[in-house]
């Protein structure tokens, strides 16, 4: 029997290739063109950020105005569309709310107007599918800035029956954000009334919690891999929301993100000073002798070299890296880092290579070309994750054919297999403690493995090469997760 095509509304605050802070962008960007490449018919809502330039995207004014409700009044935006192939992708016009950047902070603090900044938006992207005749099959909605949108749908019948037997999807990219309002001022912005103003709902240490409110009224939950779901269950990595998931324990579900295989591709790759596969790995060793130089270490395919890329901030622990880094130095391995973030770990690993000249280099800063080429040239990768929901690097990683190193938190442990000391089974390197002995003694079996047992490196090498991290797996997930929600809604009222 042929699929049942879907007609699907995608609601994010920010989404490639326009706008993009972090995972939720990548995600809901590339998962919205890859369901309407798969036949689906899908409409991609994101608010007009300053940074969306319209000439760069040929953005063409669609409705003019569009009339927004809320609370008491009503609202004037604007909506401008453009396509991505057969995917159609609206945006919220709304200077006052959209017109400045960053997008969610000055730098340092969130907008003191992020909570009706979004409930805008949120009611916004209703308002304007049910304006150009859009009548989703499922809305699907991500993080707090977004999570209203399955109150109003279920509260929507105060403006028809539009929506009757809409269904809607949460997906949670990080519970630690989770849209924190001080006060109950946005309540009657919104429509709360004191049925939603207890904690089952959106209540919050006399506040909002508009994520919060999301778990008790989106018909099916998702977040980014198996492992951050049960995680997220729990505490501390619940984030203080643990006990309101677990009445929604069987609605959820974990769902891994794809890498995007045109941009992350060996065979391929453009940045890099030479392109290999798992059949002819002659290009990775150029790789690696470019990264040498490009570090100022020593030129030497003997030696194994351990990368790093990533934000220097509390959830990676690279602070663990530090604590052990000089017994590590001490052994015959190099070391890469590229990253940005916090200062004191900017300055340590910035001051690193002048204290261990031609064994490890750093680059503070951002920039991509190089992340390609440590991905490329490293023979090993190091993540030693606080937690992760998904993670990207020890994908591409493996795709590069470099071995992750990585604690077992969130997609990490669902992504990676460790290494079987005796067969020589896996993909990479896991450890489970968040201590800087754990992630020293693992870098060590590493390091062991490389000098001792090549054959099983190789072996490992091939494994993690042949792995598939493309969105195909992704979509279907996605696919069977819509079904629950539209099944569920069916049941509602
Ligand atoms: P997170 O989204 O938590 O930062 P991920 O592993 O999911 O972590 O993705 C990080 C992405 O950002 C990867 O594509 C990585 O290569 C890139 N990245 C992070 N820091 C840098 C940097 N300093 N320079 C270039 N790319 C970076």
């Amino acid at each position: 029997m042929a699929k049942k095509k879907l007609k699907i509304l995608m609601v994010a605050s920010e989404a490639v290739p326009f706008v993009k802070t972090g995972g939720l962008g990548d995600v809901a960007g590339t998962l919205a063109l890859e369901l309407s490449k798969a036949g689906h018919e899908v409409v991609l809502v994101l608010p007009r950020h300053y940074a969306i330039d319209p000439a760069r995207w040929d953005l063409k004014v669609r409705l003019s105005p569009l009339y927004v409700h809320m609370g008491n009044t009503t609202m004037f935006a604007q909506v401008f569309e453009t396509k991505l192939e057969k995917l159609t992708c609206y945006f919220v016009e709304y200077e006052d709310y959209f017109g400045r950047h960053p997008l969610y902070d000055d730098g340092l603090d969130g907008y003191k107007d992020n909570g009706a900044r979004f409930a805008f938006f949120s009611k916004a992207a209703l308002d304007l599918a049910q304006a150009v005749g859009f009548k989703p099959d499922v809305v699907h909605v991500n993080d707090w800035q977004s999570a209203l949108v399955p109150y109003l749908l279920k509260t929507w019948g105060f403006e028809g029956d539009f929506y009757k037997k809409t269904a809607s999807l949460l997906t949670i990219h990080n519970i630690g954000y989770q849209g924190i309002q001080p006060d109950l001022s946005l309540a009657p912005l919104i429509g709360l009334n004191w049925m939603q103003l207890r904690p089952e709902e959106f209540e919050s240490f006399g506040g909002l919690n508009l994520l919060k409110g999301g778990f008790f009224y989106s018909d099916h939950i998702t977040t980014v891999s198996p492992t951050y779901a049960l995680e997220i269950l729990g505490e501390p990595g619940g984030n203080g929301l643990s006990t309101y998931l677990e009445r929604r324990k069987s609605d959820l579900s974990g769902i891994m993100n794809g890498i995007d295989t045109d941009e992350w591709n060996p065979a391929l790759d453009k940045l890099l000073p030479a392109r290999f596969d798992a059949k002819n790995l002659a290009g990775k060793a150029v790789c690696k002798a470019e990264l040498q130089k490009a570090f100022g270490l020593e030129i030497d395919p003997k030696k194994p070299v351990f990368g790093l890329v990533g934000r220097l901030a509390d959830q990676k622990g690279l602070d663990l890296l530090q604590a052990c880094i000089h017994e590590l130095l001490s052994w015959d391995i190099q070391m890469v880092l590229l990253g940005t973030g916090n200062p004191s770990l900017e300055s340590f690993f910035g001051w690193l290579p002048g204290a261990y000249p031609g064994k490890f280099g750093s680059y503070i800063g951002f920039k991509p070309e190089l992340a390609h080429l440590i991905e490329a040239g490293s023979d090993f990768f190091i993540m030693p994750s606080r937690y992760e929901p998904c993670g990207l690097n020890q994908m591409y990683s493996m795709t590069y054919g470099t071995l992750p190193i990585v604690r077992g938190t969130g997609g990490l442990n669902d992504s990676v297999q460790n290494c079987e000391e005796a067969t020589g089974a896996g993909t990479g390197f896991v450890f489970w403690d968040i201590s800087a002995g754990a992630l020293k003694d693992t870098v060590g079996w590493a390091t062991y493995v490389w000098y001792n047992n090549p054959k099983h490196y190789k072996k490992m090498q091939a494994r993690a090469m042949a792995q598939d991290f493309s969105w195909k797996k992704a979509v279907k997930g996605y696919e069977e997760a819509y079904q629950k929600a539209i099944e569920r809604r069916a049941g509602w009222f």
